[in-house]
């Protein structure tokens, strides 16, 4: 089954994913200045007279928006379509390379095609079972070749499902994927990846850690693979003492999701060390949760493989 599954999906490579898109405006200031800000970027390069764009917008000029582009071929859908139906349901983007062939300046019209580059063997990772699927994007300036920009995605079979799948059904099978009803409500799993296992698996043994720079000393949260202060890649870790306060808080009553019960109060805390992160406000009716709040750390055991930081309100605190 998976090998003629497997020659279906290859089939797609090659196929057109895009033909003839074009840019929805020309390379234009306004938009520069808005990444520049958004990025915090303040390269001289990018504004006055002889500006360019950063190179890393690239993506950015092609994008459809919610209205969509037209050009777009059929053989994407069908290929997503055909994941989908033998399980595949689930999908992240995993990782992008570009490459800069002319700088972009205010006024070039932008032109793009797009191919299925490659689907890969079925693979399996910490997420679950499935496929990379790789997408070349070759962009053109006023008809010069301008870049490459190559996305790809895992479209997967989720692994936390599949630990629920019935004993006797072979547990990578595409059809585990389906939906449990167990699973139904049950909280989102956080994303553990390389540059966040260890704040997990700090949780794990109840505490709560900040990452701490070894080239200047900044904390830092949520965990990054390096400083925003002064660059440095290398940091240790100091574990909070539990105490914060309410810096701003949400009361989520819309829309409904299946694990959550509304309305409730999300607040983001700050730490007594000077951190903020969000978490759940519990201990308090959320119509109490106020800025300025004291509260305490604790540790929620959501179910049986999910714990989580939680802040629990203090009564006397500012109202
Ligand atoms: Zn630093």
């Amino acid at each position: 089954m998976s090998e003629d599954l497997h020659a279906r999906l290859k089939a797609y490579e090659g196929r057109a994913a895009t033909t003839a898109g074009a840019g929805k405006d020309l390379v234009n200031e306004p938009m520069i200045r808005h990444w520049c800000e958004a990025m915090g970027d303040t390269n001289p390069a990018y504004t006055g007279p002889d500006a360019i764009a950063p190179p890393t917008m690239l993506q950015a000029w092609t994008m459809g928006g919610l209205s969509g582009h037209t050009g777009r071929s059929a053989a994407q859908d069908e290929l997503f379509g055909l994941l989908d139906g033998a399980g595949f349901t689930s999908v992240v983007a995993t990782d992008c390379e570009q490459e800069y062939l002319r700088p972009l300046r205010p006024g070039d019209r932008i032109t793009f095609d797009a191919v299925i580059e490659s689907v890969s063997e079925r693979k399996t990772t910490k997420l679950g079972t499935g496929y990379f699927v790789t997408t070349r994007m070759d962009v053109r300036a006023d008809g010069e070749r301008a870049g490459t920009h190559r996305f790809r995605i895992l479209k997967y079979a989720p692994a936390a499902r599949q630990k629920y799948a019935p004993t006797g059904r072979a547990q990578l099978e595409p059809q585990a994927a389906k939906p449990e009803p167990h699973s139904k409500g049950r909280r989102p799993r956080p994303v553990i990846n390389r540059d966040n296992a260890g704040f997990w698996e700090g949780v794990a043994g109840h505490r709560l850690l900040i990452q701490r720079c070894e080239g200047c000393g900044a904390l830092r949260f949520p965990w990054l693979p390096g400083c925003n202060a002064c660059g440095s890649a290398e940091w240790d870790t100091v574990e909070a003492g539990g105490q914060g306060t309410v810096y701003s808080y949400v009361v989520m009553h819309h829309p409904p999701f299946p694990a959550f019960d509304p309305p409730y109060a999300v607040g983001l805390i700050e730490l007594a060390e000077g951190v903020r992160m969000v978490g759940d406000v519990v201990g308090v009716p959320y119509d109490k949760v106020r800025i300025g709040m004291p509260v305490q750390l604790e540790f929620l055991r959501v179910d049986e493989e999910l714990e989580l930081p939680v802040f629990r309100g203090l009564p006397g605190g500012a109202g």
